[in-house]
This record gives C-alpha cells, sequence and structure tokens, in this order.
C-alpha cells in the first residue's frame, strides 16, 4: 500500500471529498439495512454481525474497503437517536451542522494544551467559553473575578473538576451533600478524589427539599459542597434553586448545580425563568450534548469567580515555559486535567452562531412540547398510567396493572424486535417506561405510533408470546 493521504495539509480535502463519499454511502446502506431504531435480534445478532465485518482486528494486510464495511456495520448496529423510536437516553440526535463541524476539528486536529498547536482554537475557545459563562452568572465586573467556563468531555467531567475545584478551594478537603436524586456520578467523583463519603439527604419527592437541607448542613461542620440538580435524569425535575442557594449561603457551604440536562432551558426564552438561582452556584455543570444537539463530547463547567480555576494551573515545559507565557503565548494547560484535547468548541461556536438563541430555544420549546403531547396521549389512554406531567422532556409511564417484571420484559422485547428504544427508571418504589424526547424531528404521529406499539406489545406479552 502506498503512503495513506492526509485530511490536512495541500492534498486534504481532495483525499477527504470521495472518503466522505464512502462514508455517507455506507451511512444510507446501514441505516436501510437496520430499517428501525436499532437492529433487530438482540446482542447476539449483533455481534455475530459485527464480528463478521470485521474480521481481524490487525490484519498483516489491510483492506482497501474497510472503511466501506465497517461503517456500514456500524451503521446497520446503531442505535439512531434521530430515529422518533430512539427514545430512551439524553442521547441526542446531532445537527447536521454540528457535525460538519467536527469533521473541520478532526482534520486540522488542533490540540488544547500548548498555543503552538491551537493558535485560533484557543481563541475561540476562550471567546465561547467567556460567552456561556456570561450566559449562565451574568456578565462579571472585574475581568479578575469574572465567571469563566472550561470545555468538558461531559457532565461527569464537570461534576469531577466542581468537587476538585470546591476542595482545593478549601484547602484539600470537603464534604460533598447532595440530594438522593444527585446524578451517580457526584458520589463516584468523592470516591475518585478520596473525599470522605458523601451526606445524602432525602429526596421524598424527587427534589431536594430546602428544610430538610437545612437540617442536615446544621449538623454538619467543616468545609461543604452542596451539589443541587437542575434536570434529573429520570425525571427532568429541577430542584429549588433559590431557596437551596440561600440555605447554602446561610450555612457558609459552597454550591454546584448539575444542569447537565436542564442547563438547555437557558437558550429558551419561554422556560429560561424555571433556572432562576443558577447563577447563584459557584459552580454550574452544563451539557450540550443533550439539549445542545452536538455530538459526544461538549461538556461545560462553568464558574462564577474565575480565580478559582487557578488551582488548575499547571506547568510543562514542553507546553508553557515561564518564559513562553512572559513573551505573551497563552498558556492553556491548566482550562483542563487533560493534555492532549480536542477543540470540541469548534462545533458549539457554529451551533450557536448559526441558530442563535431563537434557533436553540426554538428546538428546547420543542421538545418540552412535544413531552407534554405525549404525557397527555399517555393519560388519555385507559391501557397507560403516566407517572406525572413532565418538567423537561422526559415522560415516565407503564402500562396500566403490569408488574415491574412485565414493565421490564415489555422494554426488553421492543429492544430485541428492533422496534423501539425505551428507557427504565425506578421511581416511587416501582419500574416505569422512560421516554426521553430529545428528537426536535419527531412528530405527533410518530408519538401516537410509539405508544400504540408498546400496547401492542404488551399485549403480546400477557398472551404468552415469546419475542422474536
Ligand atoms: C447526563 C448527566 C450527567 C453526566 O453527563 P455525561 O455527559 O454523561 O458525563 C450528570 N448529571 C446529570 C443530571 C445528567 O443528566
Amino acid at each position: 500500500m502506498s503512503t495513506p493521504p492526509l485530511a490536512s495539509g495541500p492534498e486534504g480535502p481532495r483525499a477527504l471529498r470521495p472518503l466522505l463519499d464512502t462514508v455517507l454511502e455506507a451511512l444510507d446502506e446501514g441505516a436501510r439495512a437496520r430499517g428501525g431504531p436499532l437492529p433487530a435480534g438482540g446482542p447476539d445478532v449483533v455481534a455475530a454481525r459485527m464480528r463478521e465485518a470485521l474480521g481481524e482486528a490487525l490484519p498483516d494486510e489491510g483492506d482497501p474497503h474497510a472503511l466501506r464495511t465497517l461503517v456500514r456495520a456500524f451503521a446497520e448496529g446503531a442505535a439512531d437517536p434521530a430515529h422518533p423510536r430512539c427514545a430512551a437516553h439524553l442521547h441526542c440526535p446531532p445537527l447536521a451542522l454540528a457535525t460538519a463541524a467536527d469533521l473541520a476539528a478532526s482534520a486540522l486536529n488542533p490540540s488544547l494544551d500548548s498555543w503552538d498547536q491551537a493558535p485560533a482554537a484557543s481563541e475561540l475557545e476562550t471567546l465561547v467559553a467567556g460567552a456561556l459563562a456570561a450566559e449562565i452568572h451574568g456578565p462579571g465586573g472585574d475581568p479578575g473575578t469574572a465567571p469563566d467556563s472550561l470545555i468538558t468531555t461531559g457532565g461527569t467531567e464537570s461534576n469531577q473538576l466542581a468537587l476538585l475545584l470546591a476542595r482545593e478551594a478549601h484547602g484539600g478537603s470537603v464534604r460533598l451533600v447532595v440530594g438522593a436524586n444527585a446524578h451517580h456520578s457526584l458520589p463516584r467523583a468523592a470516591w475518585l478524589l478520596g473525599l470522605p463519603d458523601p451526606v445524602v439527604v432525602p429526596a421524598p419527592a424527587g427534589t431536594l427539599h430546602p428544610a430538610a437541607l437545612d437540617e442536615a448542613l446544621s449538623h454538619l461542620a467543616g468545609p461543604l459542597l452542596v451539589a443541587a440538580t437542575a434536570g434529573t435524569t429520570d425525571a427532568g425535575l429541577i430542584d429549588p434553586l433559590p431557596e437551596i442557594a440561600a440555605r447554602c449561603a446561610a450555612h457558609g457551604a459552597r454550591l454546584h448545580i448539575d444542569a447537565a440536562y436542564g442547563g438547555g432551558l437557558l437558550f429558551s426564552d419561554r422556560h429560561r425563568a424555571r433556572l432562576t438561582g443558577l447563577d447563584a452556584a459557584d459552580t454550574v455543570t452544563l451539557d450540550l450534548h443533550k439539549l445542545g444537539w452536538q455530538p459526544v463530547a461538549a461538556g461545560l463547567l462553568a464558574v462564577k469567580d474565575r480565580r478559582d480555576l487557578t488551582a488548575l494551573r499547571h506547568r510543562a515545559d514542553y507546553l508553557n515555559a515561564a518564559d513562553d507565557t512572559e513573551a505573551g503565548l497563552p498558556d492553556l494547560l491548566g482550562r483542563s486535567l487533560r493534555t492532549t484535547r480536542r477543540p470540541d468548541v469548534l462545533k458549539l461556536a457554529v451551533t450557536l452562531r448559526t441558530l442563535g438563541r431563537s434557533g436553540l430555544g426554538a428546538l428546547v420549546d420543542q421538545v418540552c412540547a412535544r413531552a407534554r403531547e405525549f404525557a397527555a396521549l399517555v393519560d388519555e389512554h385507559p391501557a397507560f398510567e403516566l407517572h406525572a406531567r413532565p418538567a423537561l422532556s422526559t415522560v415516565l409511564f407503564r402500562p396500566a396493572g403490569a408488574t415491574d417484571d412485565t414493565v421490564a420484559a415489555v422494554r426488553r422485547a421492543l429492544l430485541t424486535d428492533g422496534r423501539a428504544v425505551l428507557g427504565r427508571a425506578r421511581l416511587d418504589g416501582r419500574l416505569w417506561l422512560k421516554v426521553t424526547l430529545l428528537n426536535p424531528v419527531t412528530g405527533p404521529a410518530d408519538l401516537a405510533a410509539l405508544l400504540h406499539l408498546v400496547a401492542a406489545r404488551r399485549a403480546t406479552l400477557v398472551e404468552g408470546h415469546t419475542p422474536r
């Protein structure tokens, strides 16, 4: 084989074009072969097909058709979040625009650990991170203490960083206080950072209750970090942020708000007020690969006071030598715990600029409206029970009179059939089916068809038919 062509450089675009044609054709062929939201047949069937497509992972001699073969199999075996019946997780269908921008990021491959690998990317990141920070915390006055944000790989990394910054702000230790409704990545971050086990405040109604928090805080000593949630993963519930912020202020506790899911409401004129109080948090997690329609990864950690970020400062002579920094080369290493780092900011910048606040807000409004419509369909349907009116864009429901085992079996049967990808959530001691609407193209007819499908599948299970 001659030297394979490169993605950048003078020949880059010419080399990429036919390969992109191949990729796009293979995506199309794979999706057609799948014919639904996910491949039918369950894990064994999918695994066998993938094994067959791959053959030997590292053959002695290469195969020039591997791009087509593997992309086709990858697409055929995918759970496609752009399919209206793929609605389990906070797994958004990415915008074509953002995906195209991501191609440019891959082609040029800037790495944000030093200015000499990413001259324009570093400036773009500074600007966009600053603008998103201002969106959350306001513009700030003094540039030295103004809000800022870090681009991360997602909510998990953002939550880890929030805990790390809190620990460092308190001289090396902090106790995490979370509601029982908090995301699992928060206690895990405490474990990762060697912090004491978190204090868990019961949240029987699904949100962190200010009085219960107050009670917990009044019995705790030492530096504390309260983590509240704006948009729980299962029910989309938003903690009472202003009341929680007031309790934290009264007890001198630091506040982190995990708005990985709900943070997207900031773009919507209609829903933005539900995030009142977000700006009181010292740190905020936001995930634009959820209500932001970005390809993974697109996370953010916003800090109210950029001085908090000095804890991440780091020196490596080959990346940010002191004399280079003094001579004016931007020092980027302290904006992450990673070293080599992808310019995820490009797709974000392109999306924000192209759609604007109104365009993104319209997408947010659309999926929230779809969730309300789906909930209304469930509520009207005699064969289903609705958990609650949707808070964001997830709807929890279950077949009326079903056991938890039946609920679980219906979900798995639909997966195995390749006909729908629904989530599951255990709330109030019962198992629920979860529909997460993040697809702005999904229409009312799709929702009705989905509900009909669940009802039909449940009926066949009850009659004792084994899944295909
Ligand atoms: C999704 C989610 C996370 C984790 O984010 P990742 O991007 O998956 O790492 C954290 N908190 C909440 C509330 C989430 O919904």
